[in-house]
């Protein structure tokens, strides 16, 4: 792949969001459907299988 693509991206919780460029500073991110994929909806069938929330959950 000769282009360098850029991971736009908005999700201030997550801890790979650089919130202030919007952008992802990951080199490459995986997306994936959701448990529930038939709908065809893209909150559904689009999300990003990479994210890990900054908070600390227990
Ligand atoms: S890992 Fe996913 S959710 Fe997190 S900043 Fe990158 S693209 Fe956004």
């Amino acid at each position: 792949m000769a282009k360098c693509q850029k991971i736009l991206c908005s999700v201030g919780s997550c801890i790979y969001n650089e919130f202030s460029e919007n952008l992802c500073t990951l080199d490459a991110i995986q997306v994936s459907a959701a448990a529930k994929s038939d709908s065809g909806a893209p909150y559904d069938e689009t999300l990003c299988a990479s994210y890990k929330t900054r908070d600390i959950k227990e």
